[in-house]
């Protein structure tokens, strides 16, 4: 038998600071931190490619700051604790808790086994402002409209706690026996990450000059700004958040920390709001754990979805023809993130416009985002499609041209993407298929050639999605 240990098992936490069970496993004793990529148990949730990605690097930038000592596995949790316990004198284990469906499942399973071996476990919130089952109404039910949800539930409730300060004391003991970051195999055979990664530094150190970067720079024009695709006004921390290379604690606290002399309290309100909607996501997925499946609104389930593989996979591709659906898919694509109004538009392109169920969408981002989250993409694309709680109606379909003309007035965001569109006067590059045919040969565009005609017909489309919802709804 070796050392006696205390197990931190790193999951959807991947930093030193602001880590409550870290922080708790390095006050109790000598620290065996581990991080188990556990394809077994997510079953159909296993991590898409562009996630195993910014797994890989991330797990390089966390061992590097643990002076190499993380120790690796793959495989089902639960038989690696029992090999583990098999090997070490585990005296206890400590972890943030996780709260998705499968995740809860297998957690339940593991702490049960390890309290039959008299082995404690310590579980922390270290990635919610609040956990879910606080945040309810005075009848104890979830709540069903955002508003609410924030500003009586989450902002009446008790302020996120104050970020944990790390330990420099920690000592730590490794597994011989356990894997290189290599051996997991995160990274593709064929290496289509190389220029995606380009776009980010993953890793705590990373995540934190993330945030400096916003706060300095996009915090002052985020209301307004936050909806403009081709302005630096968002934050681009999900991925970060995602993989808990961050708080939401260090941000939420680091925003209202701003003086409010430079940047006005709308901005930081309206910004934190947000970080709200990220909470409303896990308080719905905790109190409806079949919602990356099913529709909340049953109506929904009659829908007469389309089926159709070229039209999928043009949007996939960013090949529909509609310049904003096109860059956005592109910017996905190229970058392991979208804006989020873009993907609002583009979710509504393909529930409404070419009517093809959510779970085409659902799936796709999942394999393509680097911030693919399973509570914020299935109550993201529920609310595009109007099936979800608090959703945009189904009524409501976004016209991808009138949302370009007024978010991206100079089209910088699409010519980022669609440069081949750059000798077209700015007002025809929103509908280039509605440009006069001098305009597009000037330009040197041939249409069906250098950018394809558009999939869909935006006008028909929107009326027949209308005609379906009625004849649903009545
Ligand atoms: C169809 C669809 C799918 C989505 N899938 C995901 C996903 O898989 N993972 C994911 O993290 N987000 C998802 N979102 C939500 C949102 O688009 C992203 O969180 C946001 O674009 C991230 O960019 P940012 O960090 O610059 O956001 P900022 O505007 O800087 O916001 C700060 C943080 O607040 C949270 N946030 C912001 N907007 C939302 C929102 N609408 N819903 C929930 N949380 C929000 C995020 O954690 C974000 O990092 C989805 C939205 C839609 C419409």
């Amino acid at each position: 038998m070796s050392a006696s240990v205390y197990i931190h098992w790193f999951r959807q936490d991947l930093r030193l600071n602001d880590n409550p069970a870290f922080l708790q496993a390095s006050e109790l004793g000598c620290v065996l931190p581990i991080y188990i990529f556990d394809d077994i148990n997510a079953g159909e949730y296993a991590m898409g490619s562009a996630s195993r990605v910014w797994l890989h690097h991330s797990l390089t930038s966390l061992s590097e700051s643990l002076g190499g000592m993380l120790s690796c596995y793959r495989g089902d949790a639960s038989a690696i604790f029992e090999e583990l316990i098999s090997r070490f004198d585990v005296r206890g284990v400590c972890w943030n808790r996780c709260y998705e469906p499968w995740r809860i499942a297998r957690d339940t399973g593991i702490k049960k086994m390890l309290g039959e071996k008299d082995i404690p476990v310590y579980s922390y919130n270290g990635s919610l402002l609040w956990e879910p089952w606080d945040i309810v109404k005075s009848d104890s039910s979830p709540y069903r409209v955002f508003t609410p949800y924030y500003n009586k539930g989450c902002l009446q409730y008790e302020p996120p706690r104050m970020p944990v300060t790390k330990t420099d004391k920690a000592h730590f003991e490794k597994d011989n026996a356990s894997k290189t970051i290599d051996e997991l195999s995160l990274l593709p055979t064929i290496r289509w990450d190389k220029k995606m990664v380009l776009h980010w530094k993953m890793g705590e150190l990373g995540a934190q000059n993330r945030l400096k970067t916003f706060l300095h720079e996009g915090l002052n024009s985020y209301i307004g700004g936050r909806d403009m695709p081709g302005k630096c006004s968002v934050s681009r921390l999900s991925p970060h958040l995602h993989f808990g290379e961050i708080s939401p604690h260090q941000i939420w606290h680091a925003a209202q920390a701003v003086s409010t002399g430079t940047v006005e309290k709308l901005h930081i309100e309206g910004f934190c709001r947000e970080l709200g909607w990220r909470e409303f996501s896990y308080n719905q997925l905790y109190f409806n754990p079949e919602l990356p499946k099913k529709n909340i609104r049953p109506m929904f389930d009659d829908f007469p979805w389309e089926s159709n593989d070229a039209q999928i996979e043009a949007w996939q591709r960013g090949e529909t023809g509609i310049p904003l659906i096109d860059a956005g898919m592109r910017e996905l694509w190229q970058t392991g993130y979208m804006h989020n109004r873009v993907r609002m538009v583009v979710g509504s392109f393909l529930v409404k416009n070419l009517r093809m169920h959510w779970h085409h969408g659902e799936r796709w981002f999942w394999d393509c985002l680097f911030d693919a989250d399973l509570a914020n993409n299935s109550a993201g694309w529920q609310w595009v499609t109007g099936s979800g709680i608090d959703a945009a109606p189904y009524f409501r379909i976004f016209n991808p041209v009138l949302q370009s003309k007024k978010f991206d007035p100079n089209a910088d965001y699409i010519l980022k993407y669609l440069p081949v569109l750059t000798r077209l006067p700015v007002e025809h590059i929103h509908a280039p298929y509605e440009a006069p045919q001098d305009v597009l040969r000037n330009a040197g565009i041939v249409l069906g050639e250098d950018y394809p005609h558009p999939i869909v017909d935006l006008a028909t489309s929107r009326k027949r999605a209308l005609e379906i919802y009625s004849s649903l709804s009545s």
